[in-house]
């Protein structure tokens, strides 16, 4: 049996993506990936398109979305997934969400300003088809205007903390994220963790936290941090008693270096988040050794 490619977290126009939701699932398909879930910040608006697309080329599809969230003053990412997409709160909990975000491009804007840059706001809105404005899209417009050689190099350099176009954010409180994605009947999974760099101390306070709200999962693998960090999140996660999940965070080809399709290693010790799913589960119940 081939075993299934499994890609719980990337990103469409909807947010910060370069493809719409059906070139995405499209772009997966040529890419091998057979389970899939579209993780946009903040918004689920592109569910629907994308499973729709999923159906067409027979691919298993699941409802996912990833919602900023501030802890302990830092910005966190959490990871919701196999939820009902309709659900009133959950949506309604998003929205109030977009209009922190769409209040904090204006202040973005404004710190570009201050350093020179004009028209940002303008220049960011004609990067982003579908959503709300996110440092991506100054990111991409600054890029394009040459203040930095790439996004990658705007970032450094404008949108990270103590830069001008950088803005301290107050966004959703953890343990409320965690109760809309569960009571939307989805499972909450703590994003990229090896991206907060918080130290031996504050990890497990995160993870404590995250347990008492009733977050089952952490991503032991993802696409946005480093292979050498697997075997800490596996350690982690079986300490909690968390499911391990994995994605690739995959925005687009050349906005990321992140690729989709590639292969990466849950831990044998790990219960992957899939075993809550009969779907998923038979799909894979040779060996989920090698399958990510
Ligand atoms: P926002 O939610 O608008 O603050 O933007 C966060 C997004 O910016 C992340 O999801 C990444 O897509 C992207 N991002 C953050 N840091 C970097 C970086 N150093 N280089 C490229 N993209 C980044
Ligand atoms: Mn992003
Ligand atoms: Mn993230
Ligand atoms: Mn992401």
């Amino acid at each position: 049996m081939i075993t299934p490619i499994i890609d719980l977290h990337c990103h469409s126009t909807i947010s910060d993506g370069l493809f719409s939701p059906t070139e995405l699932v499209k772009y997966a398909h040529s890419k091998g990936v057979q389970v899939l879930a579209l993780t946009d910040h903040d918004d689920i608006d592109g569910l629907p398109q994308a499973r729709e697309q999923a159906s067409a080329l027979g691919m298993v599809f699941i409802n996912g979305v990833e919602i900023s969230v501030t802890w302990q003053k830092r910005t966190l990412h959490i990871v919701g997934l196999n939820f009902d997409h309709k659900n009133y709160t959950l949506a309604d909990s998003l929205t109030k969400i977009r209009e922190g975000r769409d209040a904090r491009a204006i202040k973005i804007a404004h710190g570009l300003g201050m350093a020179g840059i004009m028209g940002a706001l303008e220049g960011a809105r004609s990067y982003c088809k579908d959503g709300s404005v996110g440092r991506i899209h100054f990111a991409q417009y600054l890029a394009e205007k040459g203040h930095a050689k790439d996004v990658k190099s705007v970032f450094k350099k404008f949108l990270t903390p103590g830069k001008p176009g950088y803005v301290e954010h107050v966004w959703a409180d953890l343990t409320e994220a965690v109760s809309w994605i569960k009571g939307a009947g989805g499972v909450a999974v703590i994003a990229h963790p090896g991206r907060y760099d918080m130290g031996a101390k504050l990890y497990p306070r995160l993870m404590n936290d995250f347990k008492l709200a009733g977050g089952e999962a952490i991503e032991v693998v993802s696409g946005s941090q480093d292979p050498s960090q697997t075997e800490y999140f596996a350690k982690i996660a079986n300490e909690f008693g968390f499911f391990a999940s994995c994605g690739s965070d995959f925005h687009g080809p050349g906005i990321s270096f992140r690729q989709m399709g590639q292969k990466q290693i849950i831990p044998p010790n790990c219960k992957p988040v899939w075993e809550k799913w009969p779907d998923i589960k038979k799909l894979t119940q040779s060996n989920h050794k090698d399958i990510y």
